[in-house]
Order: structure tokens, then sequence, then C-alpha cells
């Protein structure tokens, strides 16, 4: 049902003038999600300065039974960041929320807004000669309140964590209008239950996150990247291993890719070439890091390779001899969602399993597609050392986009029900939002389905926070 004017008038009156969108040409890019598969709807978008700003809007809405969709850069992945298309959802933008509040470099800590841009939280710490590790190909349009609500991964999650780990305290705004003050940088605190627990990666569904308190760490003093290709995907865990034997557990980044993932890329990223002289099928993006004090990485490195080498599981490397280099190997990773998109699209599927089964996950899954769609490409990259692979399917070559995307409805069950054999999971990093709601009903529990609608009901009674959205 369309919202009435006075509600609009009332939600418009809480801010200054030119912060609500009204115009269909204005809230255009806030109704469309990032792949460009879906599209909502909303008569109006709040671009709130302050939580005060926050909780007044909620609290309108909360009396009125207004439905709410929070959203930060607009990258996710499963549309949960943007209003339903019936009309009924007023979007409420973090992204005028940008202020570092606070930088303690003697605790580690810095406290932001939710709408600041995760690259420019990155180069705060750094500039105080500090380290924020959440990093991933969006960061430059990402927010910290969208990551934090969808728990992001990204490519140091093997040293560093989730985005649930790296955070030490929050601001909410509760589904009531209330505001929780959670603001707390203590690394510990056992006074009571852990509240923030339940905001972060509810994607909006429980609260507005509007502040957080981060960790910050030690900057590396040393990195080295390298591009490793490999035998068969057994290989690169078998590398992941010995890497984190032979280093003392300080491998950062560890990334999959297969041969499809580069000849995608080469063929429309522009600026990209191959990293190595022949063509192999398993690649593996790693980066291993040290502190001032530690023992160097980089002879470590060498000698697991050339033992690998020398048996001949690996085949060969390439080193980065600068930060340029380590930036010309990132982009072949970075851009791989990028080429898919132009590419026309691929049927994605963000799962994780047990590292130790990543490598069945892989010669399985990708025999499952090429046996259902002939000629289909199998798109196999991401966080191997986190178990999670982005398992991606693009369309044969020559074949039209529309009706191999339709086969999603019969790839993605197969590929589901093969991840859920293996003990994993069919959500490993991206959420649940609108696309990936009918995979929770069938692949957790009742019991675990009845806790969470139980505490969605205890917060949101009226049920206003992000609706159509996780549950
Ligand atoms: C090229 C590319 C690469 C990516 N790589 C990764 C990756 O490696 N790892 C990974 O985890 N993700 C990745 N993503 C997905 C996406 O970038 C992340 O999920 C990111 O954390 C979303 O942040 P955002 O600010 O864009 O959130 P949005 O898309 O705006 O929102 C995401 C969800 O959070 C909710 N939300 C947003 N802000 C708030 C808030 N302040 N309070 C409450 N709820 C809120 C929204 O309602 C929505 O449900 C990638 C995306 C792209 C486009």
């Amino acid at each position: 049902m369309p919202l009435s004017p006075a509600i609009l008038a009332r939600l418009k009156s809480v801010l200054p003038p030119g912060r609500a969108l009204e115009s269909v040409h204005d809230t255009d890019p806030f109704v469309r999600d990032w792949r460009g598969r879906y599209r909502g709807a909303t008569p109006l978008v709040l671009q709130p300065g302050s939580t005060t700003e926050v909780a007044a809007i909620v609290a309108i809405c909360a009396e009125t039974g207004t439905a709410l969709v929070p959203q930060g850069g607009n990258t996710g992945m499963v549309a949960g960041g943007i209003p339903r298309s019936g009309g009924e959802d007023v979007v409420l933008s973090l992204s005028r929320m940008k202020r570092i509040r606070d930088l303690d470099p003697v605790n580690h800590t810095m406290t932001v807004e939710a709408g600041c841009v995760l690259a420019d939280i990155q180069a705060a710490a750094r500039e105080a000669g500090r380290l924020f590790p959440l990093s991933l190909a969006a960061e430059g349009s990402c927010q910290i309140g969208g990551n934090l609500s969808t728990n992001a991964g990204g490519t140091a999650v093997l040293r560093y964590g989730n985005a649930r780990d790296l955070v030490l305290g929050l601001e909410v705004v509760l589904p009531d209008g209330s505001v929780w003050d959670g603001l707390r940088a203590l690394r510990k605190d056992n006074s009571g239950f852990d509240l923030k627990q339940v905001f972060l990666g509810a994607e909006g569904s429980l609260g507005i996150i509007t502040a957080a308190v981060i960790k910050l760490f030690p900057r590396p003093a040393e990195v080295v990247t390298a591009m490793v290709t490999l035998t068969e995907p057994a290989d690169a865990t078998r590398l992941l291993s010995r890497l984190r034997e032979a280093s003392g557990d300080a491998v950062v980044t560890f990334e999959y890719i297969n041969r499809n993932c580069l000849d995608l890329v080469l063929e429309h990223i522009p600026g990209t070439a191959d990293p190595l002289d022949s063509r192999f099928a398993h690649y593996a993006l790693v980066e291993l890091a040290a502190g001032s004090g530690g023992a160097r990485v980089a002879p470590v490195l060498e000698d697991v390779l050339s033992a690998g080498l020398e048996a001949g599981w690996v085949l060969d490397a390439a080193f980065a001899a600068s930060e340029a280099q380590a930036a010309t190997l990132w982009k072949l990773r970075e851009t791989i969602p990028e080429a898919a998109r132009a590419d026309g699209g691929c049927i994605a599927h963000d799962v994780s399993v047990p590292v130790s089964r990543v490598a069945e996950l892989l010669e399985r899954g990708t025999a499952l597609c090429e046996r259902a769609i002939e000629g289909a490409r199998v798109v196999a990259f991401g966080h191997l050392g986190d178990g999670n692979i982005h398992f991606n399917v693009v369309r044969p070559r020559g074949a039209a986009a529309a009706p191999f995307l339709e086969r999603r409805a019969d790839l993605t069950p197969m590929v589901d029900d093969l991840v859920s054999e293996l003990d994993g999971s069919f959500s490993a990093e991206h959420g649940i939002g609108q696309i990936k709601r009918a995979q929770l009903r069938r692949y957790r529990s009742a019991t675990e389905l009845a806790v969470m609608e139980k505490i969605k009901a205890a917060l949101d009674p009226r049920g206003i926070m992000n609706p159509g959205k996780v549950l």
C-alpha cells in the first residue's frame, strides 16, 4: 500500500532541505542492486546526518508501521539493501554519516560512523601508522555499516577474521527509535550478553547500526605477494597448509582462481595481462606478512614453492617485486566479478565448505555444472583459505545470456545440495537478503529458524526493519 502523504511529510520534516529524495531520477540508484538483477521502488530516500536524525526517523516509522530499508554503499550481492517492488518501503541511506569520531593508536581502535567508506577507514588507519585489515574488491564504495551488517569477509579473513571479529562496540538505533550506545572500546567485557553480535550480520533486519568501535592492528613491516600455479585443486589446499606451518601462520591471503576466471578478466578488463608465459588450470594468489620483529616471510615462501616445484605439484610462480606489481596481480583477482558482469552475468554461488573439502567441491561441482549445461564455464575463485569459493557459472561461449541465466533455477539447487553434502554453507559471506531466503528455509533446521524468528519478533514486533529480507 502506498504511504500516506502525511507520513511522508513527517519523515521529511526530520531532515534539513535537500536530504530527502523523491523523484524517480534521484531515487533510481538506491533501488537497483549492484548485479543489476533486482529493482525495487520507493517514495522516499532519506539521508540523515546524525544518530539523532536516524532515531527520529525510526521513531516515526515505528509509530506509523512504516517499513524501512537501511542502505550503505549498495554493493551487496543478495539485494538486501534495496526496497521491495511495491513502493511501500522508505530507504534510509547512511552515506552522510561519515565522520571518524575517534582514533586511538595506543588502544588500537577507531570509532567510525556507519557511512564511512571502507577505503577511507583503511586510509585513516594507514595515516596513523595502523592497519584496518578488512579488505574487499568493493572497498572504494561499500560502507562500514554495510560491512558490519553483512559480516563481510574479504581477502584477509585467514589472518584477521570476518568483520564481526573486528568490532569492539556498536551504536544501534533500535526498531522502536531508541538508541543503544554500546560504543565501548574494550577487548575484555563480559558484562552480560554480548548484544553487538545480534546486529552484526543481521542485514538491517534488527536495527540500524549508526557507529562502531573497530579494531586496528600494527602495520606489517614486510608483505610478499605471489601468483602460484598448481597441478590440481588439492595442491592449493596442500600449499595453504605448508605455508601456514612454515611461516608461523603469517598467511594473510590465499585466493584460488581457475583459468576460466583469468580468461574472462583478460577478455573484458582493459590493462590486464597473463601473469605467466604459459596457461595453467589452477592459480593461487598468496600474500604473507610479517611484523618488524619477526622472521622474514619471503624466504619461507620461496622455500615452500621450491619444494613444491621440485616435487612437481607447484608448476610456476610470479613474485611481485614491487607494490605496483602486487597491484597488477590483485587486479586479476578483484576484477573477476566485474568481468563476469560484462560477459552477460553469471549464476553465482557464494559457498563455503571445510578447507579440507574444497578440492572435492571444485572437482565435483565443476563436473556437475558442465554436465548440466553443455559448454557452461565454471568461474571458480575466492577465499580458499577460509573454505569460501565463489562457485560461479557463466554462459557457454556464443550462447544468449537470458536463457542461460534462467537455468539458475535448476543449477543452484544442485550446487547447494553438493555443498550441504560436504557440510558447507550455501551463503558464506554475502548473506541472505532477498535472494537466499528459500535456501535458508531449506538448509537450516526448524529449531534454528524458530530462534531467529523469536529474536526478530522481540526486537522488531511490528516488522518494520527491512521486511522481505533474511527471514
Ligand atoms: C566487486 C565486489 C566484490 C565484493 N567482494 C566481497 C568480499 O570479498 N567479501 C564480502 O563479504 N562481500 C563482498 N562483496 C559484497 C559487498 O560488498 C559486501 O557485502 C559489503 O559489506 C556491503 O556493504 P555496503 O555498504 O555496500 O552495504 P549495502 O549493500 O548497502 O547493504 C548490505 C546489507 O546491509 C544492510 N545495511 C547497510 N547499512 C546498514 C546499517 N548501517 N545498519 C543496518 N543495516 C545496514 C542493508 O539493508 C543490506 O541488507 C563484494 C561486492 C562487490 C560489488
